[in-house]
């Protein structure tokens, strides 16, 4: 059975997608797609050995061989331009996903959908989609095995759509999360802000090195941000 969080990643597979999920590790995820009918092929990325091969068992034990290629390499490189629609990339943190958007960018052609579930840093993300003409058009956050995941649905945009929130704020929360507020972004961000609070603490201690204020002043800024966004009055 697929964990919760693949589960929801899969949920935004447009159906009758080509599919590549990147970093797929047991191929769990093109497999699952395939078995529920979302997909019409699809292919898993691996870089690292162990990995691969266990995305090779799994196609293997689920008799997918003609519809799931697994292929070996470094993020987008396993992909020609024009020959997928979708692109999953889970369970990594948001910078390597990014990284991995940026070095692959010209084989994005003829990609509509982009679904990525970084572990941490989705404001990396939000940040690349956004500079390079990607729209965010729905976001989930989720519990899962006492984690709390995020995940990024983009498309291609069409017009730069004006933000309902401060772009800022914008960037590190992400509007479809702030809209919906539930108990999980609740808790995600309480979270952070106790942990924010709890550095700007030592930094008051510690030495006042430019390093420290340079610091100092972004958490700040950050809590300000986030406080403002919970509705917590100072
Ligand atoms: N996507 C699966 C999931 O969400 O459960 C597996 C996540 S696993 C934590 C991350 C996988 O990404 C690892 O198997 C790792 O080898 C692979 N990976 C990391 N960097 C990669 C890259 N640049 N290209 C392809 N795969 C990569």
């Amino acid at each position: 059975k697929l964990s919760k969080r693949l589960e929801a990643v899969a949920s935004f597979i447009p159906k009758g997608s080509v599919l590549a999920d990147i970093g797929s590790d047991h191929a769990y995820l093109p497999c699952y797609a395939y078995l529920q009918g979302m997909i019409e092929r699809g292919i898993a990325g691996e870089v690292v050995e162990g990995p691969f091969q266990s995305a090779i068992q799994q196609v293997r034990k689920t008799e997918l061989e003609n519809v799931i290629e697994v292929r070996k390499g470094d993020g987008l490189e396993v992909i020609s331009p024009n020959e997928v629609t979708c692109i999953t990339i889970a369970g990594m943190g948001g910078t390597l996903i990014q990284s991995i958007l940026e070095k692959g960018k010209d084989k994005l052609a003829g990609v509509q959908t982009l679904i990525l579930q970084p572990n941490i840093g989705a404001k990396k993300i939000r940040d690349w989609l956004l500079e390079n003409g990607w729209e965010l058009v729905a976001e989930q956050i989720l519990l899962d095995d006492s984690r709390i995941y995020e995940i990024l649905v983009a498309e291609r945009g069409k017009s730069a759509k004006p933000y309902s929130l401060k772009k800022d704020t914008y960037l590190l929360v992400g509007p479809f999360l702030a809209k919906e507020r539930n108990d999980v972004f609740v808790q995600k961000w309480t979270h952070e802000l106790a942990h924010w609070k709890n550095i700007v603490a030592q930094l008051d201690v510690a030495g006042q090195t430019e390093a420290n204020e340079q610091k100092r002043k972004e958490l700040t800024e950050k809590i300000r941000l986030v406080e403002e966004e919970l509705g917590i009055e100072n």
